[in-house]
């Protein structure tokens, strides 16, 4: 694998260098050919410079002695001998093309017409002109040079010799120049691929790893070149980015993981309705709600339950302004046949960029204990109403018949003294109840001797039970002991034991037994022998205000609220209580109380 790397970096390496050294050549090649060309240019404008001066000499002798119109041109021969260049051929054309003097052909009549000749045509149209051609008349290679005069063409040419020829060879020293240039930028490319070669391969390396998603060695030297050192910073940006990106999805598992024990069914959706996140409650009540064993939860937004929602979805992704996040609480009801009347409230955030949050939580729970609230409220003021009216008519009684007998009064007065005695019994037990559904922090929990508490108890009950002739057979250790609240446990005794001696009747037997323990719980039985409980009354014993037989227990001074005290003190204690029919008759109690409370 190293060595793979290796060679995919030198063969790298070589690549880059081809790559700059092919654009140096090709650069090189281009300045060169260029500057050859120019030179080369140069070198000929300066040929036709001289031959230029050759032609207005020629030009400005056939002006001064009219040589034109004598048609001698015999002067010209002594001014080619002035000359330096003594090789010089000059040759006069008329307008026509025809030949009227030529320096180096004396049978002018056998030449033929030039008006055709390259460098004569060229200065026909631009004054002047110039060709290097084998001439037909002499045989020689020339440089020609023409220039057109209007009344007539001057031609001046050299021959093509081995000296002109040097002369308009272009000067090479800059070529030369050129190549060791070219040379040293080789030398440098090679130094700078070797150098930068490095540090490429490295990052190539790197970058390759990165988008294959296989391991970055977070030490590796990119070499102390400029490259490397973005490199460096390259790696670094690289790796805060995976860090950032894996606390993301840390945070993203979070909260996945908080939406899946989260209470409630959530669901994020994207514009086009397609599911992203969502927890199991959602899919539950989804299919809860829709029976929808699909797995295309698109179909949910065509559930009648859902209808509103999906119109404030519609209605609200198009509008959205900015810091302005659109969210609705809507309250739906199911009834099924299996689970009964349902309730749900269904909340809905479309977010900015037109995702969209549903959550469902099924509120039946909640909206039925408020319902219980209310209906124990109504109850608590019908059961107060009951005895203050009661009281309320005795004493107007008494008021209104200032001349009844003594005895009668204190019938009345008797019974008024009940009617408030069962006024402040119910106020009792309701501040209990409240207490321990409002405020169970107010129920202290020490270290508490239940034996210790029946034994109190048995002795304030100790007229009762003589009365009613009723014996309590107390199967409970001297030495048990729980972390609770005494208050409660007594009234948990108190109310059972009240309960029997109100309405299991006379010389009735009580057992109370601590039947069984286990590491956490003591498990209790209370039992006793009278008249039982009707089996169609016991499912609903624990209810408030549920009376088995109502006209004894309002008459016994009963609430209807013991039992239901009861039950909330053995809940307060971690505990179940459940009842049955006695053995044989009777009626029998079974709870456990948790041995500490934390
Ligand atoms: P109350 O304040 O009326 O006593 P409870 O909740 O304590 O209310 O009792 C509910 C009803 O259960 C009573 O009205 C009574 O009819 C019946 N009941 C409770 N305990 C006994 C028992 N030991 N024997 C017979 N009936 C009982």
């Amino acid at each position: 694998m190293q060595a793979n790397i290796h060679n995919s970096g030198s063969k790298y390496k070589k690549k880059l260098f081809f790559f700059f050294f092919l654009i140096v050549l090709i650069f090189s090649l281009l300045i060169g050919g260029f500057q050859y060309h120019q030179e080369k240019a140069y070198r000929r404008e300066k040929l036709e410079y001289a031959l230029n001066i050759y032609t207005e000499q020629v030009q400005k002798l056939i002006n001064k002695k009219g040589l034109l119109k004598k048609n001698s041109f015999s002067e010209i021969d002594s001014l080619r001998l002035l000359i330096p260049d003594r090789n010089i051929r000059i040759t006069v054309l008329t307008v026509k093309g025809d030949v009227i003097y030529d320096s180096y052909v004396e049978k002018l009549s056998e030449l033929d017409n030039h008006l055709q000749r390259p460098e004569v045509q060229k200065s026909l149209h631009t004054t002047k002109g110039s060709n290097i051609r084998l001439s037909g008349s002499t045989g020689q290679t020339y440089y020609y040079y023409s220039k057109y005069y209007y009344s007539h063409f001057v031609r001046t040419a050299l021959p093509f010799n081995d000296s002109v020829m040097m002369f308009l060879k272009a000067n090479n020293i800059f070529l030369y120049f050129l190549i060791g240039l070219f040379g040293v930028t080789v030398i440098f490319l090679i130094y700078a691929t070797e150098h930068f070669g490095n540090s490429i391969s490295k990052l190539r390396k790197f970058a390759i790893n990165v988008a294959k998603n296989r391991p970055i060695d977070p030490n590796e030297d990119f070499g102390k070149t400029e490259l490397g050192e973005i490199s460096h910073q390259i790696v670094k940006i690289y790796r805060k980015l995976s860090q950032t990106k894996e606390a993301l999805v840390r945070e993203k598992e979070k909260l996945i993981m908080h939406l899946q024990i989260a209470q409630e069914g959530v669901a994020v959706f994207d514009k086009d309705r397609n599911l992203i996140l969502w927890n199991s409650h959602f899919i539950d009540y989804i299919n809860y709600l829709g029976n929808i064993s699909t797995h295309n939860y698109q179909e949910i937004f065509e559930l009648p339950e859902l209808k509103e929602i999906n119109k404030f979805i519609n209605a609200n992704i198009k509008k959205l302004k900015s810091n302005y996040i659109p969210n609705v609480d809507i309250i739906s009801d199911k009834k099924t046949v299996i689970i009964g009347h349902k309730l749900f409230l269904y909340q809905v955030v479309v977010f900015q960029d037109c995702n969209f949050e549903i959550s469902i939580n099924d509120i039946t729970k909640s909206e039925n204990e408020k319902i219980i609230k209310q209906e124990m409220t109504l109850n608590i003021a019908h059961e107060l109403k009951t005895p203050v009216t009661a009281v309320s008519g005795f004493l107007e009684t008494i008021k209104d018949n200032p001349t009844m007998p003594e005895d009668k009064k204190i019938q009345f007065i008797e019974r008024s003294c009940l009617q408030i005695n069962r006024l402040s019994n119910l106020i009792k037990d309701i501040s209990v109840l409240t207490k321990m559904e409002e405020a169970q922090q107010l129920f202290s929990v020490e270290n508490i001797n239940i034996r210790k508490i029946l034994d109190e108890m048995i002795e304030d009950f100790e007229l009762k039970l003589e009365l009613s002739k009723m014996k309590i057979d107390l199967q409970i250790p001297r030495n048990l002991n729980i972390t609770g609240n005494s208050e409660l446990i007594d009234s948990v005794f108190r109310n059972l034991i009240d309960n029997s001696i109100k309405y299991a009747g006379k010389e009735v037997k009580v057992e109370i037994k601590n039947y069984f323990e286990d590491s956490n719980y003591h498990y209790f039985s209370y039992s006793d022998n009278g008249i039982g409980i009707s089996e169609k009354h016991l499912p609903r014993i624990f209810e408030r205000f549920y009376r088995a037989d109502n006209g004894r227990s309002r008459k016994m001074g009963g609430t209807g609220l013991g039992l239901s005290i009861v039950k909330n003190a053995v809940s307060f204690h971690n505990g179940r209580i459940f009842v049955k029919p006695g053995k044989e008759k009777g009626v029998e109690f079974f709870f456990s109380l948790k041995k500490q409370l934390s």
